[in-house]
Formats: structure tokens, C-alpha cells, sequence
């Protein structure tokens, strides 16, 4: 693939200097021991997560800077100061201490986003404790799934989430100890056998000693996507938390006192690694929002609250172009320093909209729950490659691979396609999958730990994605990525968002079939069908480019807005559609 030029990026005025501004430099000096010494640590070489991102700031000069500001669905904001946060924090680990819940025990919420959150997976850290956030829109069956296969002793929700979805299955969780609810007192009394988090905070020690936590200890158990297949719980311990707190710095540009906004929900890792723990340890105000996505809401989030630093994803950022840049005129964004997106490939066309929208280009960057933090990464100090997740971070040795009988071997050859591998080594690297060693060890492989991406590295050393191993499509020899057949499509005025899949094919063994959802104002006729597949044939070529496009209303994709490109096939071919537990409701 011919490399297509850089981005030049245009620096605010104000703006301070960026970081790794020599990169190459940046990466040779680079430590995890000289990145775990910007952090306190217990005595005696110990580490805590919640010590690190409440209790240093607490003791400090940023006692009375607000640390969370909540943006509710109705009503005024809430600020919450890195010294109430201590004490509220402090309280929670007291309650869940009254409560007979000690080191390696399980704290599940089922919460939207709320401070209370924050509040319940750093108390459960102070404790000892394990933390696991679910996805408030789950229903009644991942929600069990999830806290059977992950131990769950103690779970906060909602007074409305407990009736609707956790009363129902008490029943069948007999290692449920105990549900906590976070709402108003009337609503509280009515939920049996439920306790009222507020009431017992108030009741509880302002100050709890900390347990004394090993960087060992287990601290955290994310569930993946189940974008490819069942979801997995991938294991992380505190020690991640010097991977969150120095990738923040470096992939994100986060600095002390900046005002962040990170939007994606605690539900997924993206939202507890960066929207929990990273902010807070790197002492900045961070903003919960409690609402749904709207476009002009999050425009005037992004002005009123003077957001410097924003961090979200492909989905959302494609959905403020259905929206049309025009709606962004009306509001000042001169605040934002940073715009970065994970998740999912970040189109060429994305990156660029967000100079004409936000005056800011879009970093795309790439990790997963097993990574427990940004691995590869569009820096603010180097030039994008639209449609490229950027270089390795420092600290961070990532190759192209390809399995062998005898193990992998590298690929060195630039533009060559192969898996992307990671040298362990990393903090915030995942120590298990729950339940599953053996797929665990099968994930390491000569020196490399496999993530199941495919990817190829250009001569300067960026990352370009593929395609999960899972989703790339073989045609008439050819290895085609969906995401360049994506991008491509994403090109069309007419197009919203488009997946792409291989179907089988007697002659080709696969063919490339896209399924495409259009914006506002466009009509799905045969006439823009056949513009669509002409437009693709000559971006792509008549090799790559698809045979078939259908034209839907929308695409299945997760709850943490991906595509689910395994269901569109099995859909497409009249296959059992396998686990949808993360299915965005009504695709
Ligand atoms: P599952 O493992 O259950 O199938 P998942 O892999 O989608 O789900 P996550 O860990 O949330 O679960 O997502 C990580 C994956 O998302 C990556 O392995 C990659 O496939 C994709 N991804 C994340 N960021 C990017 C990016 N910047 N560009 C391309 N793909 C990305
Ligand atoms: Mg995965």
C-alpha cells in the first residue's frame, strides 16, 4: 500500500509543547522503571491504584481541585474535589470492610455514568478488592453470566436496574452477598434484600486504612467487546496503573489540571483505564456525563466546560459527521488541545473531518482489554498518517509476525501483512483470562504475545490496521482488510458507515460483500447502489473492491460501538448468530 501523505497539524497558539517531540530519543530513554517512579507506591514496594489516583492528590496542593465534575441528566453539575473524593472513596472501602469484603474479592457495578462509580471501583481498590463494571444496558442474561464467571460478592446498581434485572436472578447467584443501590431513599426501602449505598456511606469511617496491595495483586476484571466471539475476562493487576498513568501522558497529552473528557462508559476498559484511573493519577478534572449521545449536546459540553483534552471513539466520531460539520460553527472549541479516538480503525476521512469541525485532527490509537492500556498511538508532537494507529509508545516493542509450525517469525518487509504482536513486559499487560489458562498460554508464542489483530508497518515504522484474523477476507488471492474497503466506501458523501465481510464463493473463495448505511437525506435506490460499487471499483480496484453491496438501515455492532462483522456474515449465510450478549440493542 503506498504510504499517503502525512497530515500536517496546525498547533493552538497556547498551546504548551508537545511531548516526545525526538521520538526516537523519547523511546530509547524510556524506562517503566523511571514511569513507575513518577508514582508514589506503598511502603515497602507496594502499589494501589486508588492510592495513586485519590489519596497522593488529597495530601497535596490539588486537594481542592475538582477531580470529577458530573454532568447529569437533569439538574446543575456536581463537582466532587480530589479531597471529597478521598473521603468518599475512604467511606466506600469502610462500607465494603463492614460488609466482610476483603483482598481478591469481587465488586461488580451495573451503573450508567455517575460519580458513584468512580467512588464504588476506587473504594473496592483501597479495600483490596477486585473491581468489574458492567454495562448498564446489559440484560438479565450477560448480567449473570458475568458475575457467576467473575465471583461476584457485592454488586451496586440502580434501585430501576435491581427491579428490572438483578431481583429476577438473586436466586441463581448464590455468591451475591450483597446489593448495594445508588438512588433516592423512598425508591431504596421498596427494592428487598438491597442496601442503600448512600446511606451507609454517610454512616462509615471517613478515613479507612488502605490495604497494602502488591503491584501483583489482582485489581481489575474487564470483560472484551465479544466483537469476535464469547466475551473473555481478561485479569489486570495494580501495577497497571503505571502503564494508565504514563500512556495518558504520552498517547493522550494529558497534563496536570487539564480539564479531560473521556466518553466512553466503565462498562468497557476504555472507560475504567482512562476514565477512571488515568485522569485522576495524572491529577486532572475529568467530566461524566451522565446523557446519551447528541451531537449538539456534546458540542456544548466540549465549549461550557472548556474541554482540553477529548477522548472517544470511531463510532461517535462518525455519528458528529452524520450530524454535519456545520453543526459545530456555532460553538467555541478553542479549549480543545487533543482529539484522540480507540476502538476501531479511525477512517482517513474521520481524521481530517475533525480539522475541518473541531480545528483539531483526529489521533487515532490502538489497544484492547488484554493491553490494559494504548500501545500504538498518533502523538501530538508527530505528523498523522490518516488512517494509520501510529507508532509504538515508548516502552512498547510491537512487530509484525506470522505463525510458523515452529513458532512466529517476523516480518520484516515494510507493507507486508502479518499479526501484530506486543514483547510482554508492558504494566498494564492482562495476567489472565478468567477461567481459560489454556487460551491464555496460547496467546504467547517465540517471545510474542498474539493479539489476533492484522496489521502491516510502513518504512518509518507506522502501524497501518487490517482487519481482526478473525474478519479478513480471502478473494481470488488476495488478502483483502475490511477497514480499507470500509474506508473506502466512507469516502461517498451518501455514506454513514459501512462492514464489510467475505462471503463464500465457489470460484474465489470469497467474495467481498459491504453492507452500507447512509446519512440523512440519501435515498437507497439502484441507482445509488451502482454509484456506490462504481466509486469502490475505482478507489480500490476491481480486485478488492466488493461484488455485493446492500443498503441497511443500520449495522449490528456492539454495545461498545463496533461492528460486529462475525454477525452480518452469519446473517448473510443463515448461521447461528453465536453469542449477541453485547449486541447494541434493536440491531
Ligand atoms: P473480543 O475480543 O471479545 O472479540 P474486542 O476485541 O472487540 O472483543 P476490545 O478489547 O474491547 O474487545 O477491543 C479491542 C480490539 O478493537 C482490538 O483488538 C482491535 O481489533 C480493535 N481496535 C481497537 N482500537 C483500534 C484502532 N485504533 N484501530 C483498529 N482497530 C482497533
Ligand atoms: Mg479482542
Amino acid at each position: 500500500m503506498p504510504t499517503p501523505p502525512a497530515l500536517e497539524k496546525v498547533r493552538r497558539g497556547d498551546a504548551p509543547p508537545p511531548r516526545l517531540l525526538d521520538y526516537e530519543r523519547a523511546r530509547a530513554e524510556f524506562s517503566w522503571e523511571a514511569a513507575r517512579a513518577q508514582l508514589e507506591g506503598l511502603p515497602g514496594g507496594g502499589l494501589n491504584i486508588a492510592h495513586e489516583a485519590v489519596d497522593r492528590h488529597a495530601r497535596g496542593p490539588a486537594r481542592d481541585r475538582v477531580a470529577l465534575r458530573f454532568l447529569p441528566r437533569r439538574g446543575p453539575p456536581r463537582d466532587l474535589t480530589y479531597g471529597q473524593l478521598r473521603e468518599e472513596t475512604d467511606r466506600c472501602a469502610d462500607v465494603l470492610r463492614s460488609l466482610g469484603v476483603g483482598r481478591g474479592d469481587r465488586v461488580f457495578t451495573l451503573l450508567g455514568r455517575v460519580p458513584e462509580l468512580h467512588v464504588v471501583a476506587l473504594g473496592a481498590l483501597k479495600r483490596g478488592a477486585v473491581f468489574c463494571g458492567l454495562f448498564s444496558a446489559f440484560g438479565p442474561e450477560p448480567i449473570q453470566a458475568r458475575l457467576e464467571r467473575g465471583a461476584g460478592k457485592v454488586l451496586v446498581t440502580t434501585p430501576a436496574l435491581y427491579a428490572q434485572k438483578v431481583a429476577p436472578l438473586r436466586a441463581r447467584l448464590p455468591g451475591l452477598e450483597h446489593v448495594l443501590l445508588v438512588g433516592e431513599p423512598d425508591e431504596v426501602t421498596r427494592c428487598e434484600g438491597a442496601l442503600d449505598l448512600w446511606r451507609l456511606l454517610e454512616r462509615a469511617s471517613p478515613s479507612h486504612e488502605l490495604v497494602a496491595t502488591a503491584p501483583d495483586d489482582m485489581a481489575l476484571l474487564h470483560f472484551t467487546s465479544g466483537t469476535t466471539g464469547l466475551p473473555k475476562g481478561a485479569v489486570h493487576v495494580h501495577e497497571a496503573v503505571v502503564a494508565h498513568h504514563v500512556t495518558a501522558q504520552l498517547a493522550l497529552d494529558l497534563r496536570e489540571g487539564d480539564v479531560y473528557w473521556c466518553t466512553a462508559d466503565p462498562g468497557w476498559v476504555t472507560g475504567v483505564s482512562y476514565g477512571v484511573i488515568a485522569p485522576l493519577t495524572n491529577g486532572v478534572t475529568s467530566i461524566i456525563d451522565e446523557g446519551d449521545f447528541n451531537a449538539e449536546r456534546w458540542y456544548r459540553i466540549l465549549e461550557e466546560q472548556r474541554v482540553n483534552v477529548w477522548y472517544t471513539a470511531p463510532t461517535a466520531v462518525r455519528m458528529m459527521m452524520k450530524v454535519g460539520e456545520e453543526a459545530a460553527r456555532p460553538f467555541d472549541l478553542s479549549a480543545l488541545r487533543f482529539v484522540a479516538s480507540v476502538g476501531e480503525p479511525l477512517n482517513p476521512e474521520a481524521v481530517r473531518w475533525g480539522v475541518r469541525a473541531l480545528g483539531l485532527p483526529i489521533h487515532d490509537n490502538w489497544w484492547q482489554t488484554e493491553t490494559g492500556g494504548v500501545m500504538i498511538a498518533n502523538f501530538a508532537s508527530q505528523p498523522i498518517r490518516p488512517g494509520s494507529m501510529g507508532r509504538p509508545l515508548p516502552g512498547v516493542e510491537a512487530a509484525i509476525v506470522r505463525r510458523t509450525d515452529a513458532g512466529v517469525e517476523e516480518v520484516h518487509a515494510p507493507g507486508e501483512q502479518g499479526e501484530l504482536a506486543l514483547r510482554p513486559g508492558w504494566p498494564s499487560m492482562f495476567r489472565g483470562y478468567l477461567h481459560d489458562d489454556e487460551r491464555y498460554r496460547r496467546c504467547f508464542a517465540g517471545g510474542w504475545y498474539l493479539t489476533g489483530d492484522l496489521a502491516s508497518r510502513d518504512e518509518d515504522g507506522y502501524f497501518w490496521f487490517v482487519g481482526r484474523a478473525d474478519d479478513v477476507i480471502k478473494t481470488s488471492g488476495h488478502l483483502v482488510g475490511p477497514f480499507e474497503v470500509e474506508s473506502a466506501l466512507l469516502e461517498h458523501p451518501a455514506v454513514a458507515e459501512a462492514g464489510v465481510i467475505g462471503k463464500p464463493d465457489p470460484i474465489a473463495g470469497e467474495v467481498v460483500k459491504a453492507f452500507v448505511s447512509l446519512r440523512p437525506g440519501h435515498e437507497g435506490t439502484d441507482a445509488l447502489r451502482a454509484d456506490l460499487l462504481a466509486h469502490a471499483r475505482r478507489r480500490l480496484g476491481a480486485a478488492i473492491a466488493p461484488k455485493e453491496l446492500e443498503i441497511v438501515a443500520a449495522l449490528p455492532r456492539t454495545r461498545s460501538g463496533k461492528i460486529m462483522r462475525r454477525l452480518l456474515k452469519a446473517r448473510e449465510l443463515g448461521l447461528p448468530e453465536g453469542d449477541t450478549s453485547t449486541l447494541e440493542a434493536g440491531a
